[in-house]
């Protein structure tokens, strides 16, 4: 079979040295390019009755040029020609701009059809395309792509076509036929022209099915293959943890696991005691428990001998869980230790010797914790909550100190499904999804800014029966400066409103670490009532007798952010309450205040979200490391996602695969993509 990734595209009638300097612009180097860049959408050239088609909409007509074209020039070189159309029993105007030369090639009781933009009042179209005959000529749907620099939509279609009626007979199919044949997959020679050119609208779907399988399978191929690969080549110790210590660990906690976390117990303890490097993701949303989860693996760990570390992204949260973990280790030996950028000097000093000396079993901390002068004696596990905000370059580090420890990498994010086995597809997942016995959901209100002294007075009420609440400041992105001001302004009025009555206290990322601390302090300790905070408390702190929220100009979050802050109260027994205070102007806004007030479920919500906000804005703009897709669609296609997954996950089991002739191509690709060495995937 020809290789036409070896084919220059200058071989096609047209391209000349310079159009192909331009379409390698857009990454079209080879025949093979050529072919497989494709439509992002069509203009639809079917004929529809004049009378169906409402102002401004595209339309296209056949009809019979009634009188003799007339030509106006106006400006400097610019020119109308209007032509008198007969279509049906309609006299209708059709206009073209600056296309002077079209004049000479029409005459009266000609027969045309073009296509352009219907001005019902004025009962003219302002045309885009002709053709110079009947509508049986004309292709129902124009592919229209994506074009740099001098090259044009219409000569990128001349080129196309051209490739496809020469070399289209020659394109190998890297799906097996088995494949096809199981979910009526068109064949690529079918789909490629269909994709291109279809002329039905089932042509259309039929390629666009194939396209997006085609895409996710390829994908989801190479996420498979890197993990196994690398699964089997970064072998480590296995841990032999002491199985009868941990159950005894497990009986002294002061609640039974629920199930979801037996079962990620169980997930985790496997990976330790099997050679391979753990790299698994525990999704669980907000207070469904993953501290003890962390906790039973590090205790694991260290009976078999080895040291843990516990990496967070704030000093506050690391304070925290070096607390939470102190009480859970309390009638144990185990010995904790906290390392932060304000641990200095002679203390700083002595952690670092106890750690590299054995004595620290657990050290918890911030990125302090893989900076060079770290070093431990016997890393066996390290344990990062709220992953997405770790970088990849500190787990990079990590490895480089020579230390390969099992990694968990917990995060109270949910993930919807399709992005976790698209961006984190190469890792094992446990999901928490229930929650602890007894948790009241919070209860969630949606008020208008205009309600805010209504808001207050409620809030008030919780505050008279000795609870504390949160007040969340508006998110302005382009600035943490104005965030700043907000929240000193929403302080300076709530200050102001309970003085004498309630301690109002004020956080904000600028402030001094101390001072956010002693903030902090002094709000666990219910020394501050009021606690107004920009989104810096959003990440895992934990004050059970908080239990009314507030948050302004709430739709200015996401679904995620709005739940991640709401997860601050509803911790202890009490009723807790969220009140969102917002004017959306748009429907978006709306829909989720509504869902906000409708479900306490992350996951539902996360779902949700990816909808309303599309993949690429799901993580924020810094870190999405979502893959680019050219057909398919993450999240509308997500069944094909799944079953491509399934697919894959099966095929690099199969001997078939990696030896029958009808794999090839695809073996050849994996090799290509560089997911075969298991070290690095772009
Ligand atoms: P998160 O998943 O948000 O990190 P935490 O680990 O902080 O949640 O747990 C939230 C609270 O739930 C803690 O106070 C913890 O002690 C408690 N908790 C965890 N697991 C259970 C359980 N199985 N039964 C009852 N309470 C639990
Ligand atoms: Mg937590």
């Amino acid at each position: 079979m020809t290789d036409l990734q070896n084919i220059d595209v200058t071989v096609v009638k047209g391209i000349g040295k310079e159009t192909a300097v331009q379409l390698a612009d857009m990454g079209i180097h080879s025949i093979q390019d050529l072919m497989y860049y494709l439509p992002y959408r069509y203009d639809d050239m079917r004929v529809r009755d004049l009378a169906d088609v409402q102002h401004d909409e595209r339309i296209t007509v056949e009809g019979k040029v009634h009188s003799e074209p007339s030509l106006v020039f106006y400006g400097r070189k610019k020119n109308r020609l209007t032509i008198h159309l007969l279509v049906d029993k309609y006299l209708i105007k059709a206009v073209f701009f600056n296309r002077s030369y079209l004049k000479g090639k029409l005459a009266p009781n000609d027969v045309i059809t073009v296509s352009g933009k219907w001005d019902k009042h004025r009962q003219t179209i302002t045309c885009s395309h002709i053709v110079f005959g009947p509508h049986q000529q004309v292709t129902p749907f124009l592919p229209v792509y994506p074009v740099k620099g001098n090259v044009t939509v219409p000569a990128l279609r001349r080129y196309i076509e051209h490739a496809l009626k020469k070399y289209g007979c020659s394109v190998g199919d890297i799906l097996p036929k088995a494949v096809r044949d199981r979910y009526k997959l068109a064949p690529i020679q079918d789909a490629l022209a269909f994709i291109h050119f279809p002329k039905t609208e089932e042509e259309m779907k039929q390629a666009r099915r194939r396209f997006v399988y085609e895409e996710f399978l390829l994908f989801q191929l190479k996420l498979q293959v890197f993990r196994k690969m690398r699964r089997e080549r970064t072998r480590g110790v296995g841990q032999d943890y002491h199985l009868k210590q941990l159950k005894q660990f497990i009986s002294t906690l002061p609640f039974s696991l629920t199930n979801a976390q037996k079962k990620a117990v169980n997930d985790i303890c496997a990976d330790l005691k099997s050679p391979y490097k753990m790299n698994r993701l525990l999704q669980g949303d907000v207070g469904s428990g993953k501290t003890v989860v962390a906790a039973i693996a590090l205790y694991a760990s260290y009976t078999a001998g080895f040291q843990g570390a516990l990496m967070v992204p704030t000093e506050i949260l690391a304070e925290q869980h070096a607390e939470s973990l102190s009480k859970l280790f309390a009638n144990t030996d185990l010995t904790i230790g906290l390392l932060t950028s304000s641990v200095k000097g002679k203390a700083r000093q002595e952690i670092l010797e106890r750690l590299q000396n054995g004595e620290i079993d657990i050290l918890v901390g911030t990125h302090a914790l893989i900076q060079d002068e770290v070093h431990f004696s016997n890393l066996g596990l390290v344990i990062t909550d709220e992953q997405h905000r770790f970088g990849v370059e500190q787990r990079r580090v990590l490895k480089e100190k020579g230390e390969n420890p099992d990694v968990l990498f917990m995060t109270a994010t949910p993930i919807p499904r399709t992005l976790a086995i698209t961006v984190f597809g190469e890792m094992d997942v446990s999901v928490i999804d229930e929650m602890p016995a007894g948790r009241k959901p919070v209860e969630t209100f949606w008020a208008k800014h205009e309600m805010l002294d209504r808001v207050l007075s409620l809030m008030e009420k919780e505050l008279n029966k000795g609870r504390q609440a949160y007040v969340i400041c508006p998110l302005i992105e382009e600035s943490e400066n104005l965030d700043v001001q907000n929240a000193i302004d929403v302080y300076n009025l709530l200050a102001n409103h309970f003085h004498g009555r309630f301690h109002t206290g004020l956080m904000h990322g600028r402030l001094p670490s101390s001072e956010k601390e002693e903030v902090m302090k002094a709000f666990s300790a219910n020394k501050i009532q009021v606690l107004v905070s920009t989104t810096v408390v959003e990440v895992g702190v934990n004050v059970p007798n908080a239990t009314f929220m507030l948050i302004y100009d709430a739709e200015r979050f996401g679904l995620s952010q709005l739940h991640q802050l709401r997860g601050r109260v509803g911790r202890g027994s009490g009723q807790s309450y969220c009140i969102l205070l917002a004017d959306p102007k748009n429907e978006t806004g709306k829909e989720r205040m509504k869902i906000m007030t409708e479900t306490n479920d992350g996951f539902v919500l996360s779902e949700r979200d990816l909808e309303l906000r599309g993949p690429g804005d799901f993580f924020g703009k810094k870190q999405s490391g979502l893959p680019e897709f050219r057909v398919a669609d993450m999240v509308h296609d997500y069944r094909i996602l799944e079953i491509a997954r399934a697919d894959a996950i099966r095929f690099i089991e199969l001997d078939e695969f990696w030896q029958d002739d009808e794999y090839a191509s695809l073996r050849c690709y994996l090799e290509e993509s560089g997911a075969m060495s298991g070290e690095k995937l772009d």
